[in-house]
């Protein structure tokens, strides 16, 4: 075993690809990387990443934002849930931690949106702690090393993923180049689809190589299939200004702002019936001007959506939820993606 590490850390030092949350132990900034890097892609992750470190600081510097600017900083990456945990995190550290990120390995599983994989993270990346980060690319790279025939998702399986990997590092005096060695190899040689063994440090101690079962491995769950939704919106102009409304709290895109919204069993139903519906009178005053249709996909729902542009004369009473913001402050408040194409389409900054 001791051996098989010293090639994989020789592995890494030669090979490993620069990130700046890699030259840190600082744990705020490696948290931040870590929440970043949950459903995101390091390339698209890495501006977001400098952006937050650069205005956020510390982690006081983040619990005294509002919400609505954090959530603006993070537009574009979606999940935004995992924005509000950071913040609602933050609030946590510098109201009952004074400012000092948490060494406690149970500490840090209780900050919100911090789950196993996190809190392995960051012990040992900014501590050095002797613990084992399980994220995707570790649970592929110990199905095929250790020969697991266990689904990824079962209980069993990151038992001896942990067992295995932590027989691995002994008592070797960096897990912290251990972990990023591992999670390197899995995101970067032993890939899902074509694993590169030719040039796998591990090839000669790798179970599935032997068997070959690489392709084989790891057994995943079948996924389910997205849920189909049919939303309309309408993008209401009022002269210089847009009636948006906030999601609430609990649902998804929580407290972004959007047009306004509903959901319907036939996209192509008549708008005007529909709009009166959403406004509860008979809307005399407003002029129906076009639409488009978007597509959206998010992780768990497939979106049909079909945005109506609407005009609204001065004497148009908006119902009491919607808001109005002008074009120039329409750039100030977070929307996701969706909201960003159809305010694309109703021309907001034209
Ligand atoms: Fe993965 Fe191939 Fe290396 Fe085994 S030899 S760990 S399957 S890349």
């Amino acid at each position: 075993m001791v051996r098989v590490i010293q090639t994989l850390l020789t592995w890494y030092q030669d090979y490993h690809r620069k990130m700046p949350w890699r030259e840190t132990n600082d744990p705020y900034k490696i948290w931040i990387s870590e929440i970043i890097l949950q459903q995101t892609r390091v390339q698209q992750g890495l501006p977001y990443y400098l952006r937050f470190i650069d205005k956020y600081n510390t982690v006081s510097d983040l619990a005294l934002a509002e919400e609505s600017e954090v959530l603006k900083l993070w537009q574009g990456l979606g999940y935004y849930s995992r924005a509000r945990n950071l913040h609602k995190g933050a609030k946590i550290i510098h109201e009952t931690y004074h400012g000092q990120f948490p060494e406690d390995f149970d500490k840090i599983i209780e900050l919100p949106g911090v789950g196993d994989y996190t809190a392995s993270a960051i012990s040992a990346f900014a501590f050095n702690k002797r613990v084992v980060a399980v994220d995707g690319n570790v649970k592929r790279f110990a199905a095929r090393w250790l020969g697991i025939g266990i689904s990824v998702d079962k209980p069993a399986f990151l038992k001896e993923t942990k067992m295995g990997l932590l027989e691995l590092l002994g008592d070797h005096a960096s897990p912290n180049l251990f972990n990023q060695a591992i999670i390197e190899l899995g995101a970067t040689v032993c890939t899902p689809v074509n694993p590169r063994c030719e040039d796998c440090p591990l090839q000669d101690s790798c179970i599935a190589f032997r068997k070959n079962q690489q392709l084989e491995l790891p057994i995943t769950p079948q996924k389910n299939k997205p849920v189909s939704i049919k939303l309309v919106f309408f993008a209401v102009k009022q002269n210089n200004g847009w009636a948006l409304i906030q999601r609430d709290e609990s649902s998804v895109w929580a407290n972004l702002y959007e047009f306004p919204n509903g959901e319907v069993e036939d996209l192509d139903q008549e708008p005007m019936g529909l709009f009166e519906s959403f406004v509860e009178k008979h809307p005399q005053e407003i002029k129906i001007i076009g639409y488009k249709d978007f597509k959206h996909l998010l992780s768990h729902r497939s979106i049909k959506a079909r945005c109506w542009l609407v005009e609204a004369s001065e004497t148009f009473e908006m119902p009491a939820k919607w808001v109005m913001k002008n074009a120039a402050s329409m750039g100030e408040v977070p929307v996701h993606r969706l909201m960003e194409k159809m305010m694309e389409f109703a021309g907001v900054w034209k």
